[in-house]
Formats: C-alpha cells, sequence, structure tokens
C-alpha cells in the first residue's frame, strides 16, 4: 500500500470533509475515537468534530475510514451488500403497519420501525435501541430505549411548540445517533438495534467491516429512508413561517416523505416542496448520494405508500427474518389492498426516482465543488 494511502487521519478529514462543507455531523469518527478511550475528538457545539485532545491522536486513520463522505470502504460494502444502482439490494418490498393502535396512534407512518424493536426487545434477540426522544420544542436527542414505553416514547415526530420556549434553541431534523452507541457500550456484552438516516448507517457499517468497537454490538440495523434534513434558527423560522402563513407553536408533529409535511393541531396538513426549503437545508445533505439506506437490514420510509403506512424494504437476510417473525407474531401487519403487484410496482417506482435523484445532485455538488 503506497504511504499516502495509510496515513488519511483526522487531518485528512478537515481537509477533505469538514472544509468544503460535506461533514454532515453523523458522529462515526467521534463514536469509534472515543469508544477506543482515545478520545482526541468530540462533537462541536454547533459544526464538525473538532480536536479536544490533539496529543491524544494515534493517527490511526480509523476516522477517515468511517466517515461517510470519505467513500474509501464502498467498493467492499457495496459487494457484500450487493448494491446495484439505484435502489441497491431487495429481498421484497412492503407496505405495513404496527398492529398496536397505540404505536399506530404515536407514530409517524405505519409505526412499523418501532413494531419491529418491539418484537426484538419482547423476544430478547436485543437489551434495547438507539432511538430519538424529544429535547425542548423541536429538537430530539438520541437515548437507548430498554423497554417498550421508552420505544414507544420514541415513536414519530411530535414536537412542543410553545410559545415561551420556541427561540431558544436553533431546530434541528437530524441527530447525531451514533453519538449515542459510545454511551451505551458499557461492561456488558450487549445486543443492540440502532435507528438511523443513510450517513449514520454507512458508518456503523464500515465500523463492522473494519471489526472495530463500538459497532460489534449492533445486531440490527434499521434504517430510515432520507432525502434532506434541516437546520435553521429563530430569523429563518420566522420567515417560513412568513413564507408559508403558519405557526410553529400550531404545529403538532411532521414528517418527511417527498416533501416536509407539518401537521397542525387542529389536523390540516401544510406540505413544503424541498425545493422551497434549500435555504435550511444542511449543506453537506447536498452531496449525499444514499436516498433508501442501501446498507440496512431493513429500510423505512413513507414514500410510495399511503398514509400511516410505512414503506418497508427488506435487504438482508438477518433483515427478512426479523420481518417474517415480527409479522407471523402479529407485531406487524401488510393490508392486502396496498400490497398488490401494481401497487407495490408503483412504491418501488417512486423510491427508484427519488434515489436517482438523490445520487444526481450529490453528483452535482461535487462536480461543483470540484471534488
Ligand atoms: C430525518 C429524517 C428524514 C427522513 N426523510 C425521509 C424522506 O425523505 N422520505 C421518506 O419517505 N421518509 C423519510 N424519513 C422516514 C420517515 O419519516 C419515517 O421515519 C419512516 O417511514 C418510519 O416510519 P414509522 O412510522 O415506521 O416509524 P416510527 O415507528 O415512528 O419510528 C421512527 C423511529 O425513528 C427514530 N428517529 C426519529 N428521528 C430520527 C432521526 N433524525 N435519526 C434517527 N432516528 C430517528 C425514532 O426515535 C423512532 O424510533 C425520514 C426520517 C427522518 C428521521
Ligand atoms: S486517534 Fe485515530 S480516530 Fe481518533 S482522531 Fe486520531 S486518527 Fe482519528
Ligand atoms: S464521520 Fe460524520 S461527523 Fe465525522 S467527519 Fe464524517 S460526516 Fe462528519
Ligand atoms: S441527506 Fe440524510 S443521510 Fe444524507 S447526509 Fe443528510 S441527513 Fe445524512
Amino acid at each position: 500500500m503506497a504511504k499516502s494511502e495509510i496515513i488519511k487521519t483526522f487531518e485528512d478529514l478537515i481537509k477533505e470533509v469538514h472544509e468544503p462543507g460535506l461533514c454532515g455531523e453523523c458522529g462515526g469518527c467521534v463514536s469509534f475515537c472515543s469508544a477506543g478511550e482515545l478520545k482526541a475528538i468530540e462533537m462541536s457545539e454547533s459544526g464538525p468534530p473538532k480536536y479536544v485532545n490533539e496529543d491524544k491522536c494515534l493517527k490511526c486513520g480509523i476516522c477517515y475510514f468511517i466517515c461517510p463522505q470519505t467513500h474509501v470502504l464502498n467498493d467492499q460494502l457495496n459487494k457484500k451488500f450487493k448494491y446495484g444502482p439505484p435502489l441497491g439490494n431487495q429481498i421484497k418490498i412492503t407496505s405495513c403497519h404496527a398492529t398496536s393502535e397505540e404505536i399506530r396512534n404515536r407514530a409517524t407512518d405505519g409505526g412499523a420501525v418501532t413494531a419491529i424493536l418491539g418484537y426484538l426487545l419482547d423476544n430478547k434477540l436485543i437489551d434495547g435501541a438507539i432511538v430519538c426522544k424529544r429535547k425542548g420544542p423541536f429538537n430530539r436527542i438520541s437515548f437507548f430505549a430498554t423497554t417498550n414505553e421508552e420505544l414507544v416514547e420514541a415513536a414519530g415526530s411530535h414536537y412542543d411548540f410553545s410559545s415561551q420556549v420556541v427561540g431558544l434553541e436553533k431546530y434541528n431534523t437530524f441527530i447525531a445517533t451514533n453519538i449515542a452507541l459510545k454511551k451505551v457500550m458499557g461492561p456488558d456484552l450487549l445486543n443492540i438495534a440502532v435507528v438511523g438516516t443513510p450517513c449514520q448507517i454507512n458508518s456503523i457499517r464500515k465500523m463492522q467491516e473494519l471489526s472495530i468497537l463500538p459497532a460489534h454490538i449492533v445486531k440490527y440495523t434499521l434504517g430510515l429512508f432520507c432525502y434532506l434534513n434541516f437546520s435553521f434558527n429563530d430569523e429563518d423560522r420566522k420567515k417560513l413561517e412568513e413564507k408559508f402563513n403558519f405557526k410553529f407553536e400550531d404545529v403538532e408533529s411532521m414528517n418527511i416523505r417527498e416533501d416536509l409535511i407539518l401537521y397542525f393541531k387542529n389536523k390540516d396538513a401544510l406540505h413544503i416542496e424541498f425545493s422551497d426549503l434549500k435555504e435550511i437545508a444542511r449543506p453537506a445533505c447536498f452531496a449525499c448520494s444514499d436516498f433508501s439506506n442501501i446498507y440496512a437490514d431493513i429500510s423505512f420510509g413513507g414514500l410510495g405508500s399511503e398514509e400511516k403506512l410505512t414503506t418497508t424494504i427488506i435487504r438482508t437476510k438477518i433483515g427478512e427474518k426479523i420481518y417474517k417473525n415480527a409479522l407471523n407474531k402479529g407485531y406487524i401487519q401488510e393490508p392486502a389492498e396496498f400490497n398488490t403487484a401494481a401497487k407495490k410496482s408503483e412504491i418501488l417506482e417512486k423510491v427508484k426516482d427519488f434515489s436517482k435523484k438523490k445520487i444526481e445532485r450529490a453528483e452535482t455538488t461535487l462536480q461543483n465543488k470540484n471534488l
């Protein structure tokens, strides 16, 4: 191996990923560096990770390898996960929902993610799962859920926009879930599931490929579709309210499907096109090419399915096994009228279309940055 290939380090991440604005703040690099007790880098309050103990940096280069924006292990992963553009491997595609009404009422779409996590937990296949919960009016943080109650609490995207607190923080639809990985890795050997966006699952798969901490405890990866994420401040919020004639304090929950959907307390819904949200989109997302979470065991989104149903793509043998068991044991259901051959091919075309659009967008972004 040429010398230049083995000495890429955090400094190269700064040059190649942070400086061109490609860091998605997924937390992958930090989760390894801190789990391995190196603790040379940490997440910043806002923006890419930074050195906190530069003298502790071993120049091992692992952070560079596992960053979803460096693509060094992509060929290996593509082969392992049988990736073919634009959609990746698919053993089965379905439109399903949780059987539990409690989950369905709370969930973003059909609650399939929460129901499958419930099946894993009830059957002691996992000790817990990394999911997200509300923190403050808009933001959510990652946490390790170990009970069904906590899983249900984590479902959906409910917010508390009470007028007293709105304005005190920056709004973010993205959560650095991989940071929670290092926190759950204690002395006990745990089996866990992780719910994550494509960039987060990408980083976990790279850690697993390199057999490094803390990804060894991740037994199941449940991936979310992801076209774009948003980050905005109080001033942006006011502009959005004026432009689209609504008040955040009236919003109850939100979803992202083929656009951003705000659901109001009075049960109205407002759809905002991605193209109208460019100013508040996270810049790194424009360089990201994975829409449907190509390396997850199972991928989930709303795109293509009817309201309150989850579009589900089973990708790996592990994913197939847990999905089948969750279905057979009554945790999830596939309504026949939404799972006809015609309906499934319609859903597939939509997901393919968004996947292609995202690949093209990433290519254009990188070309414009001369990368
Ligand atoms: C940031 C983001 C962007 C998305 N973009 C799209 C899109 O463009 N098109 C599309 O069709 N679908 C998108 N989705 C997926 C969609 O919104 C639903 O999450 C998915 O359909 C699963 O629905 P469900 O009802 O089965 O999940 P639920 O049963 O409600 O469970 C959702 C799980 O995801 C966890 N979670 C929530 N937010 C995050 C986050 N930011 N990071 C990691 N985990 C999280 C929750 O804690 C919960 O465990 C996106 C989701 C997120 C979080
Ligand atoms: S110790 Fe290794 S993983 Fe940590 S910052 Fe340095 S090169 Fe990256
Ligand atoms: S691994 Fe994630 S947080 Fe670290 S540099 Fe890459 S994109 Fe940024
Ligand atoms: S578009 Fe989604 S998967 Fe890609 S970098 Fe942004 S948050 Fe991560």
